[in-house]
């Protein structure tokens, strides 16, 4: 394993620097936004290599694959923290609770309910995030943007904890337009948290509010 906790050169220094820069520009504190290391379809060692520099929030975006990766890894290293960012089906609502500490995909009411279920039967809250379709796209997650306001009324109701707002903006387009929708919407409905910017576009996000950037392949590698 290699260990530079205190190379300046590395994807994570990197990265660090240019959300800190991006924040600075933006006028927002240093520090105002969570780097989440996606560490889907990387091994261990690629893990273990991160958090010898230091980097403790990591993101899955499937239950199986997380509960092979992180329990060991977990009882290691106690303060890590992992975060679910895909599509999750209601008949996982248990598994995930007990493995994450945030969750980034709830859209639908079917599984708002599996995992207000689990919630009380695990006798532990998992603070979620709405995922928007911000692009109104057919093929993609989310829940619908004229759905959004009722959705979130029927969550809260359930004793979900609502945090923050997340999405993932079309492919291949300027991102910004659907990074500040989705800040505008947030901040419509009392939310202060926004899941938003992966490896091409975090410094956009970040300039336009994220409080959380998920980041792939700028950090591991190409998937
Ligand atoms: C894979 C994934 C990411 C990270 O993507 P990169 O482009 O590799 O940074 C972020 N968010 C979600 C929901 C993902 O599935």
């Amino acid at each position: 394993m290699t260990t530079h906790s205190l190379a300046a050169d590395t994807p994570l220094a990197t990265i660090r620097a240019n959300i800190a820069q991006s924040e600075k520009i933006a006028g927002r504190p240093t520090g105002a936004t969570t780097l989440i290391a996606i560490s889907k379809t990387k091994p261990v060692e690629a893990i273990e290599d991160l958090i010898a520099q230091g980097q403790r929030v990591f993101g899955e975006n499937r239950v199986q694959e997380a509960e092979a990766k992180f329990p060991e890894l977990r009882a290691r290293y106690p303060d890590l923290e992992l975060h679910m960012v895909g599509q999750l089906q209601s008949n996982k609502a248990d598994d995930a609770v007990a493995l994450f500490d945030v969750i980034h995909s709830l859209d639908r009411m079917s599984l708002a309910k599996a995992l207000a279920t689990a919630m009380t039967k695990a006798g532990r809250q998992v603070p979620c995030f709405i995922q928007v379709n911000i692009g109104e796209e057919e093929q993609k997650g989310g829940c619908a943007l004229p759905d959004l306001p009722q959705f979130l009324e029927q969550v809260r109701a359930l004793g979900l904890q609502v945090v923050g707002l997340m999405a993932v903006p079309p492919a291949d387009v300027e991102p910004s337009p659907y990074f500040a929708l989705l800040a505008k919407l947030a901040r419509d409905h009392g939310l202060d948290q926004l899941s938003m910017g992966m490896s091409g576009d975090y410094e956009t996000a970040v300039r336009i509010g994220a409080t959380h950037v998920r980041i792939g392949s700028a950090l591991f590698g190409a998937r």
